[in-house]
């Protein structure tokens, strides 16, 4: 008997649906650029619930006949490519004919329709790709399309969308991808009802300041470049401007988004000696290229990018960059001259890679009566060399090494002695077994983390009211996240609530936060909270309770008076885990007796 069937077309659409739709940004995604491949000038985006409910696109492009709005739907059908060789001349956003056909197969779709010249256009509705009416209709002309709860028929799917709030946050990521490039078409953007953004045509450098905020018009500086190969345009943001976060970095190419960390490279490297290692550039940087020079199909969500001459592409994008900070001024004049040669970097602002090297003292013991255990001690104190598994071994002492000191008394260490300041950095203070120094910032961090726990816990906060309430005015995306927090923020002591449609109004904080830095604090509370969602996974509240007690911890390079450091001292020795910083590694080390003979 034979077995193979073939798949009837709505469960292939299904499939396929997958790698076209993960979440509602991506259905926001290709109806977006289906109304720009359409040509119209304005495009409204209505979301409700981040798009679980209800995506809807209303354009005045082209609309569509009867025939083609019916076939819009069939997998593979597309207006963009007639033959095989198009495919190496794409100027239009789609291709593949495949959004539509996946949406429609995963959610329940209402399209109208009308082309300009037309009397009466068209409705489709259409749900897990089963045509359920089409009928005639009086529509403006152009094209609105509402995709109703999608995943309706896939609740795996469905299941697995995140939080409103980080869908809504990968639905105005997908709307800003859009929406820089297109600064020629008006864009609108409503969710739950509330007007998100409305920006007019505009210039480039406009639309970035109407999405991300005015004050970005200072921060911006002009990148431009025009080779054989490639003619690159944009803007990239002043070094004192990066951040620790990646934040704004946009790369089009052929005004298509592309997220590609060979080109984030080589824009790094135009900023090399201005800013420090681990902080991010903005920058919005187009790229034009022969589209036959380019494989844009090596990725199905088309964010990857293969040059035919990638070398040469990086180079020049690097010194774009250097050239445009050095033109402004905020870098000294850099290698004009050599714009698309391979030039070594000018030796005093690159720092030459070192090979990494471990060093640790062989003669230590974690087992001797010290509490020692910072590794990094160690591996600055000594020259010998050691391999990967001894290293790994003497990690594992030393993990011992410090649950058998964290269960002794640590906490009984500090009984307000007389304590002084080092380098603005340590606490230092003497005990009879020898002498503590403590991380001033670690321990802050690990203090105020302690207390933000105890927050949540209570249900009790303390809050101090300023006199004046100060304005917060946010990105989209922080503001999504504001509210995200706000909750949670309320119990840790912030008074706060929402002041229009980007703003919140602070009315108070915390009793521990300083008065007069209630907007700069939360600034950088939410600045660590994206940068610690990135790098770990953390549950929300104990994300935002690092996050605040990084953002407001006791920075190193602060003095202290005497009394700030004992009610540091006193609070850490109190805490549970005085000695485990919340960011990982140590808070203090105790150099006992025989530590100190071997310094003098
Ligand atoms: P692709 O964009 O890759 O061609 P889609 O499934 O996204 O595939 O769309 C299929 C076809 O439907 C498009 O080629 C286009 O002809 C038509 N279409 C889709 N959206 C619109 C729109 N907003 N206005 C006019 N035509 C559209
Ligand atoms: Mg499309």
């Amino acid at each position: 008997m034979d077995i193979i069937k073939l798949l009837p077309d709505a469960v292939a659409n299904q499939i396929a649906a997958g790698e076209v739709i993960q979440r509602p940004a991506s259905a926001v995604k290709e109806l977006l650029e289906n109304a720009i491949d359409a040509g119209a000038d304005t495009i409204k985006l209505i979301i409700k619930d981040a798009g679980k409910t209800l995506i809807q696109v209303i354009d005045n492009g082209s609309g569509m006949s009867d025939t083609d709005a019916r076939m819009s739907f069939e997998r593979h059908a597309t207006s963009k490519l007639q033959n095989a060789d198009d495919l190496f001349n794409i100027r239009t956003k789609g291709f593949r004919g495949e959004a539509l056909a996946s949406i429609a197969a995963i959610a329940q779709v209402t399209l109208s329709t009308r082309r300009y010249d037309d009397e009466i256009g068209t409705e489709i509705v259409i749900e897990g790709s089963d045509v359920k009416s089409q009928q005639a209709v009086a529509t403006p002309a152009g094209t609105t399309f509402s995709v109703r709860q999608l995943f309706f028929n896939t609740p795996a799917r469905r299941n697995f969308l995140k939080s409103n709030a980080q869908e809504m946050r990968h639905v105005l990521e997908e709307f800003m991808r859009v929406a820089i490039p297109h600064f020629n078409i008006a864009f609108s953007l409503f969710h739950d009802n509330t007007e998100v953004f409305q920006v007019k045509a505009a210039n480039l450098r406009q639309r970035i300041c109407n999405l991300l905020g005015a004050n970005y018009n200072e921060r911006l500086v002009p990148v431009e470049e025009e080779t054989s190969i490639v003619k690159i345009f944009g803007f990239i943001g002043k070094p004192e401007h990066a951040k620790k976060v990646r934040g704004e970095q946009y790369f089009f190419i052929n005004n298509r988004f592309v997220r590609d960390g060979f080109l984030n490279h080589a824009v790094n490297n135009g900023y090399e000696g201005l800013i420090p290692k681990d902080a991010h550039p903005s920058y919005f940087i187009f790229i034009e290229v022969n589209p036959a020079s380019i494989d844009v199909n090596i990725h199905p969500t088309k964010t990857q990018i293969k040059f035919e001459d990638e070398r040469s592409v990086y180079a020049i994008i690097r010194s774009a960059v250097k050239r445009a900070l050095g033109k402004f001024s905020v870098a000294p004049s850099l290698d004009f001259e050599h714009s698309t040669t391979f030039d070594l970097p000018l030796s005093q602002l690159q720092q030459q890679p070192k090979q990494p090297q471990i060093s640790i003292n062989p003669d230590y013991n974690p087992f001797k009566t010290t509490t020692d255990f910072n590794p990094r001690h160690n591996v600055e104190s000594s020259t010998h060399k050691i391999n990967f598994e001894q290293w790994q071994a003497l990690q594992q002492q030393i993990e011992t090494g410090a649950q058998q000191i964290n269960s002794s008394s640590q906490n009984a260490l500090y009984t307000n002695q007389n304590c002084f300041q080092v380098l603005n950095k340590y606490i230092v203070f003497v005990h009879t077994m020898g002498l503590v120094m403590v991380n001033q910032q670690a321990a802050h961090e690990r203090v105020l983390f302690e207390n933000n726990k105890a927050a949540f816990q209570n249900k009790t906060n303390s809050s101090q009211q300023s006199l004046f309430p100060q304005t917060m005015q946010l990105t989209a995306e922080n503001f999504v996240i504001m509210q995200e927090l706000e909750s949670d923020l309320k119990q840790l002591g912030f008074d706060l609530n929402v002041f229009g449609k980007d703003t919140y109004l602070v009315h108070g904080i915390p009793t521990w936060a300083t008065k007069g830095s209630e907007v700069t604090l939360l600034e950088s509370i939410l600045e660590q909270f994206k940068m610690n969602s990135k790098s770990f996974r953390l549950e929300l509240r104990n994300n935002l309770a690092k996050s605040m007690a990084r953002a407001a911890s006791i920075k190193v390079g602060t003095a202290l008076s005497d009394a700030e450091m004992k009610s540091l001292l006193t609070d850490l020795f109190q805490s549970n885990l005085p000695n485990d910083g919340i960011y990982g590694g140590k808070i203090f080390t105790l150099l006992q007796a025989d530590e100190l003979d071997k310094l003098v």
